[in-house]
């Protein structure tokens, strides 16, 4: 099967290609489509045949659950056994936008969509093109991001078709979207929500509409024994075909550190490439260099990271050396994707002590 690609914009709608595109979710078909954060994985949450074939298509354990997407607010007490009154308050100030929240579920909702929980992680996404296509398609749309699993989130839909365009009946290009990072996710059945992945929407902006809100200690820990509430969030996750380690500390430092693997690796006879930014691109004389944003304007780091570690895996470098990337807003959110594809192998440098791997 080779998928039909479609484009439209948010601002032009293609309606004859949405309503074929909501024809096939709705016969148990999947269609990759743009969102804010990342493009998704389509199918009808409703239909247990469906979530199976977004499973395969994945290469994704079938114990890690899906997100339904819903395009009205209306649609949300069909799905859900209730609304707690905290989850109410964040569905008016941060929906539509790239946020998903955990509810009990209702029994409309097939297991297979939930992995076998008895929690339902619902979002409604702010994309024009995702929320008409949603409607089109009955309502409840299942919907990971659209990569092979262990591959990075896709963030055009190049990334799509290079993953799934032979195992999927549809894609619809609506351009590079404009988050990068998948959605914030917090649950809200706990007396104090908590986040259970970090993304655009940070815990200083949920805390300012909610008061106290935690942090997944399992999101943190670095050992295996304080496991992540997400099921999503155990699993190894993508990892580069490179070594990727990240260099920590002041600017400069890091900066030269970086040259000084660069040329020790370079005399090794190893294809070495770099993660940097606008600002130092032009600090790396030698290596293979991608710049993944500006500090300046912290958005565009999230924007490109997943693009530039796809970029290194077709370059097919031996070892990779990033900058890190603890912005003020989105920096936990980058972080926590970037020492994932990292294997958590940190290099310290600065504050006089000696060069330290954690
Ligand atoms: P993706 O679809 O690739 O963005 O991944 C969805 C994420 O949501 C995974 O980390 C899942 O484990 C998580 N998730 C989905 N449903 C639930 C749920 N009911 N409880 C906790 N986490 C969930
Ligand atoms: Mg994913």
């Amino acid at each position: 099967m080779k998928a039909k690609l479609v484009r439209m914009t948010e601002s032009e709608l293609n309606m004859p290609a949405l309503m074929e595109a909501g024809k096939i979710l709705k016969n148990g078909g999947l269609v990759g489509f743009p969102t804010e954060t990342v493009y998704g994985l389509g199918g009808n949450a409703l239909d247990p045949r469906a979530a199976r074939k977004i499973y395969e298509a994945k290469g994704r354990p079938s114990d890690n659950p899906l997100i339904i997407h819903i395009a009205e607010m209306e649609s949300l007490p069909l799905i859900v056994k209730e609304i707690p009154e905290k989850a109410a308050i964040l569905a008016r100030h941060c929906w539509p936008g790239p946020l998903t929240m955990i509810f009990p579920k209702s029994d409309l909702v097939p297991m297979e969509t939930t992995g076998g929980l008895d929690t339902v992680a619902v979002r409604f996404p702010s994309n024009r093109i995702a929320r008409e296509l949603i409607r089109q398609g009955g309502g409840y749309v299942a919907a990971p991001s659209a990569n092979v699993s262990g591959r990075p989130s896709p963030t055009m839909a190049e990334h799509v078709i290079e993953d799934l365009g032979e195992r999927i009946e549809m894609i619809i290009d609506g351009g590079q979207v404009p988050i990068g990072l998948e959605s914030t996710i917090v649950d809200c059945t706990e007396e104090i929500p908590v986040i259970l992945r970090p993304g655009f929407l940070n815990q200083e902006k949920l805390e300012e509409i909610l008061g106290n809100v935690e942090l997944d200690p399992g999101l943190l820990a670095e050992n295996e024994h304080v496991r992540p509430k997400a099921p999503g969030m155990r699993y190894k996750h993508y990892a580069p075909k490179a070594d990727l380690s990240i260099v920590e500390g002041p600017n400069e430092e890091v900066t030269e550190k970086i040259r000084c693997l660069t040329i020790e690796n370079l005399l090794k006879g190893r294809k070495v490439g770099i993660i940097c930014t606008e600002e130092t691109r032009g600090l790396y004389p030698e290596g293979i260099v991608l710049s993944i944003g500006a500090r300046a304007e912290e958005e565009t780091i999230a924007k490109h990271l997943y693009e530039v570690l796809r970029k290194f895996d077709e370059t097919e470098v031996d070892v990779i050396f990033s900058e890190s990337f603890r912005t003020p807003r989105m920096g936990m959110a980058i972080m926590n994707r970037l020492l994932k594809a990292a294997g958590h192998t940190v290099i310290q440098v600065g504050g006089g002590g000696s060069d330290e791997e954690i």
